[in-house]
C-alpha cells in the first residue's frame, strides 16, 4: 500500500489495485472531504513552494509569503503577487479539477473541498462548495484594519494602510470561519482524499491527521506520498489519478480535458 517517490510515471496498471480500493471507498462515502495543496494545481502551470520551480528571482517563496516580508520590502512582495496573479489567469484547471468538480456536483452525496491553494481553479472548475484555508489571491485587503479591497491595482486603503494579497501568510492566524467550516466537516466525514500537499504547513496540515484521528478512510494522491500508514496511497498526478479516481460513470473514468 505504500507508494514510491516518483512512482507517478509507472503505468496505471501497476496501480489498478490502489484505484479500485479509493474508487470503491469514494463510491461507498457518506460524507466526503477533499483536501487540496500546491500539488493540485502543479500541472496547471502554477509552480508549488518547494519544487525545482518554485523559485523566483532568486527568492524563496517561504521567504516573500511573510508579513515581515511585506513589512520590510513591501513592492518585492507586491510584485511576485503580481507575477502570480497573472499567471493564474492565464492557466485553466485541468482535468482532475474538473473530475472532481463533476463528482462533488453530480453523485449527489455529501462532499466539500478544502483547500490551501489561493488561485481558484476549484471555483473556475465548478466545485460547488470550497473552504480555502489560506485566503484568496484575487482580491488584497488591509494590512492595518483587514477591509477588502475593491481595486487590486490601489496601494493603500482608505485608513491610511498598506494594501496586501488576500491571502494567508506564513506565521499568520487561519481565517476562524474557515477552520471552523473545516472541522466541521473532517469531523463528520468518513472518507478524505488528500492531494498534493507536503503535509508541512501546520496548521493546516493537522486537518489530516484529524481525519486519521476520527477514524476516516485517508487515500492521498500525490507522486511522491508523505502521509503515514493506514493512509492509502495512490502515487502518481492529480491530473492523471483523479479522473480514475472520481468517476462519475463515463468511460474508464476519463473525463474531456
Ligand atoms: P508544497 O509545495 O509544500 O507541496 C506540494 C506537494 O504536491 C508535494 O508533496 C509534491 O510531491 C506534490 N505534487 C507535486 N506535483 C503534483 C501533482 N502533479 N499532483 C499531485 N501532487 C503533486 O505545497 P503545500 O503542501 O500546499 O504547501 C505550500 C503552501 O503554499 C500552501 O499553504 C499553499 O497555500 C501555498 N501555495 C499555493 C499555491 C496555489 O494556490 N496554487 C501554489 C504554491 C503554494
Amino acid at each position: 500500500m505504500t507508494g514510491k517517490p516518483g512512482g507517478g510515471d509507472s503505468p496505471v496498471s501497476g496501480r489498478r489495485g490502489e484505484i479500485d480500493r479509493a474508487t470503491s471507498l469514494i463510491e461507498s462515502a457518506r460524507n466526503l472531504v477533499i483536501f487540496t495543496g500546491a500539488g493540485m494545481s502543479a500541472e496547471s502551470g502554477i509552480p508549488t513552494f518547494r519544487g525545482e520551480d518554485g523559485l523566483w528571482q532568486g527568492y524563496r517563496p517561504e521567504h516573500l509569503a511573510t508579513p515581515e516580508a511585506f513589512e520590510r520590502s513591501p513592492e518585492v512582495v507586491r510584485s511576485w503577487y503580481r507575477w502570480r496573479r497573472d499567471l493564474i489567469e492565464k492557466v485553466q484547471p485541468h482535468r482532475g479539477h474538473q473530475a472532481l468538480a463533476s463528482w462533488c456536483l453530480h453523485s449527489g452525496k455529501k462532499s466539500c473541498v478544502i483547500t490551501q491553494n489561493v488561485d481558484g481553479l476549484h471555483q473556475r472548475s465548478g466545485c460547488p462548495d470550497v473552504v480555502e484555508l489560506h485566503g484568496s489571491i484575487r482580491h488584497d485587503r488591509c494590512h492595518r484594519c483587514g477591509q477588502r479591497a475593491l481595486d487590486l491595482d490601489a496601494v493603500f486603503c482608505s485608513c491610511g494602510g498598506p494594501l496586501r494579497p488576500g491571502v494567508v501568510w506564513f506565521g499568520e492566524p487561519l481565517p476562524e470561519a474557515a477552520v471552523d467550516r473545516s472541522l466541521e466537516q473532517i469531523d463528520d466525514c468518513d472518507v478524505m482524499v488528500v492531494i498534493g500537499t507536503s503535509a508541512v504547513v501546520h496548521p493546516a496540515a493537522g486537518m489530516v491527521f484529524r481525519a486519521l484521528e476520527i477514524g476516516a478512510s485517508v487515500i492521498e494522491v500525490n507522486p511522491a506520498p508523505v502521509l503515514p500508514a493506514p493512509v492509502l496511497h495512490i502515487s502518481g498526478t492529480a491530473k492523471e489519478i483523479l479522473p480514475r479516481i472520481f468517476s462519475t460513470g463515463s468511460v474508464n473514468g476519463e473525463n474531456p480535458a
